[in-house]
Formats: C-alpha cells, structure tokens, sequence
C-alpha cells in the first residue's frame, strides 16, 4: 500500500511575489513555485509516496491551488483547505507519514500526534525562541525570490 505525505501551500510549494515600489511592499497576486519543495515533492513521488496538499486557505481558493499545481505539473492526489481550522484531523484521516510546511505551530501540531514534520523555513524567523523550536525539527531552508 502507498503510503501518503502531506504538504502545505503556501510558502512551500508557492508563494505570492510583491512589488517593492520604493514606498511599500504590495503582493502582486502572481504565485511563484518554491523550487526545492517542487523537487522534493517529485522526489517523495518518484519514491512510492501519494501527494496530498493541505491548506488553512479557504474552499474558493482550491481550483487556484490546483491550477498552480497543474501548471507545475506537481503530482498532487488531492487538495483540501481547512479555512484556517487545524490541519491534525486531516492528516490524521490521510495517515500522513509526513507533513510539509512552513507554520511552527502545524509542525508542533504534528509532533503532538505523532506525524513526521518537515519545517519549511523561508528566513521569516526573527524571534530567538521561535528559531529555537524550529531546530527541533527537521528542517529545509528555501529561497522566496
Ligand atoms: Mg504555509
């Protein structure tokens, strides 16, 4: 049997450029692909595992995401979105051996249920304790540009 991971979207397989206009800082609403995620992603598939993403973003934010992952050709199952409610049950009812993504406090959520965590940082981590709790986990640096 197949066994399933799990992966979180945004700031880990995609994340939204912006426009530095020398004033502000604007998303531009154009998603861009994390390419080190996209490669372990293939990888994962490649060795055996089933892709699922799973998202705190809201039900009219799916066909994006699919989109996104269609364009990318990213081998992704299936696609849920909590709308910001925790991700442990669906993980739990996908037998997650391994969740994907980029919020401490979802890998923490994992740990508590005993599901693998990869921590996805993308050097948005200031807070000495937070970097603490981070090094806990196993861990994939990536690049937002
Ligand atoms: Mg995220």
């Amino acid at each position: 049997m197949r066994q399933n991971i799990t992966v979180d979207f945004d700031q880990v397989l995609a994340f939204e450029s912006v426009q530095n206009t020398g004033w502000i800082v604007l998303g531009t609403g154009v998603l861009k692909p994390i390419k080190a995620i996209h490669d372990l992603v293939r990888e994962k598939h490649r060795e055996g595992f089933d892709i699922h993403c799973v998202s705190f973003r809201s039900l009219k934010d799916r066909q994006e995401m699919i989109d996104f992952c269609k364009q990318y050709e990213l081998p992704i199952e299936s696609f849920t979105c909590t709308d910001s409610k925790t991700k442990t049950p669906i993980l739990k009812k996908l037998n997650s051996v391994l969740h994907i993504d980029d919020s401490l406090s979802v890998c923490v959520a994992c740990r508590m249920s005993e599901i693998d965590a990869l921590f996805v940082d993308c050097g948005q981590l200031f807070d000495v304790s937070q970097k603490e709790l981070a090094e806990t986990f196993n861990t994939i640096k990536v690049e937002l540009d």
